[in-house]
């Protein structure tokens, strides 16, 4: 199923993974993938199933009218889209689920050519099942681990504070991922509701994460605008933008990010599911990719909208015309804005030349004649 397939998916029907086979080669272009939250990350059939085991009752939008039909025009429909990601993450109850479902978004990911994931979470929504913040994020490192050691995809975790909450809960989770620097915690970032909590709040925040030389990566320039990305980079000192399209309104911004090597983390079928695009011709890929801004495909939350990390760079192919060396340069972007460790970077810049190579457009039919006709003259 193609991207564009699964966004125009009547409610109901399963997406299928392009990343099994599609022939599509996307699966097999080297990436690192930088947008990724973890309940958002579960596969919907581990959802279904857990449910069952845990007696959790699931909404329709979450099992029959699968993928949910979402909005965030107004604040009922980020509430909606909010609760529902809030049910699918009480489907967890035990170690085994927390262990299994970061197990299987590195299966995931693996088979979607990505060599290293910087996985979102939360450790506040998780404090209540785990035992506290504490307790859940060195479960969650270990698991982390353990899915690394058996899907060979390295995995960084960004803490990520919530922005409809008060300021002093994100210093906190600042500290904690301070505590764990170089022991998998790789960034910091701010998520959830950006027309709530501007970002100029957690400032102090941010400062705690920057000491400890954690990369920040805040949510911005999705449902606010360019102000708001701006006040990210001014306030927050961001070294990536999670989303960032909306930067596009503003040209001088655009040129700020450009110059200032800031990676936008793009989630194109996410903007298209939420509304922030109407489609996905209305993503600014392409604008972004011209006006020479990094840009790293990520998928945000495949659970609640369906299309996975291969999806979207076949958006960018399908829909925005990228060609083969285009589509190299968006898999070296995602891992050059990463904070991979340097040897599995070399590694992967390695295998997106090969791939490249690869999949250079062929020379036309004439060609082999003429060629020919040549070493014939020569011969
Ligand atoms: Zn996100």
């Amino acid at each position: 199923m193609s991207a564009l397939e699964a966004l125009e998916r009547p409610p109901g029907q399963a997406a299928q993974s392009s990343a099994t086979g599609s022939g599509t080669g996307l699966a097999a272009l080297p990436k690192a993938h930088l947008h990724l939250h973890l309940t958002g990350a579960m596969r919907h059939a581990t959802m279904v199933e857990l449910a069952k085991r845990h007696k959790v009752s699931l909404p329709p939008a979450l099992t029959q009218e699968w993928p949910p039909q979402l909005s965030t025009a107004d604040e009922r429909g980020w509430f909606r889209f909010q609760r529902l990601y809030d049910t699918a993450r009480s489907v967890l109850k035990t170690h085994d689920d927390l262990y299994r479902l970061v197990r299987e978004i590195a299966e995931d990911e693996r088979a979607e050519g990505s060599g290293w994931l910087e996985l979102q979470a939360d450790p506040s929504g998780y404090a209540t099942i785990y035992g506290g913040i504490t307790a859940f994020t060195e479960l969650l490192l270990d698991a982390a681990r353990k899915a690394e050691n058996a899907t060979g995809v390295g995995i960084g975790i960004i803490i990520a504070a919530n922005r409809t909450r008060h300021p002093l809960d994100a210093r906190t989770l600042a500290r904690l991922a301070a505590q764990y620097i170089g022991r998998g915690i790789i960034g910091f970032g701010l998520s959830n509701d950006e027309r709530r909590g501007p970002a100029n709040e957690f400032e102090q925040a941010f400062r705690i994460a920057e000491r400890a030389g954690l990369l920040l990566a805040p949510h911005a320039g999705e449902l606010a605008g360019p102000a708001s990305v701006a006040a990210s980079l001014d306030a927050l000192h961001a070294n990536r933008i999670g989303h960032g399209v909306r930067s596009v309104e503003d040209p001088a911004l655009v040129e700020r990010l450009a110059a200032g090597g800031v990676t936008l983390e793009v989630c194109p079928a996410s903007n298209v599911a939420l509304g922030v695009a109407p489609a996905a011709t209305a993503v600014p890929v392409r604008t972004l990719f011209e006006a020479g801004v990094g840009i790293a495909l990520g998928a945000d939350d495949p659970l609640l909208f369906g299309p996975r990390l291969v999806s979207q760079y076949e958006i960018a192919r399908d829909v925005h015309g990228f060609r083969p060396a285009e589509l190299a340069a968006l898999a070296r972007m995602s891992v050059r804005g990463s904070a991979a460790p340097e040897p599995l970077r070399a590694h992967l810049l390695d295998g997106i030349n090969a791939w490249e190579a690869a999949n250079l457009p062929r020379a036309g039919p004439s060609a082999l004649p003429l060629r020919g006709a040549i070493q014939g003259a020569l011969g």
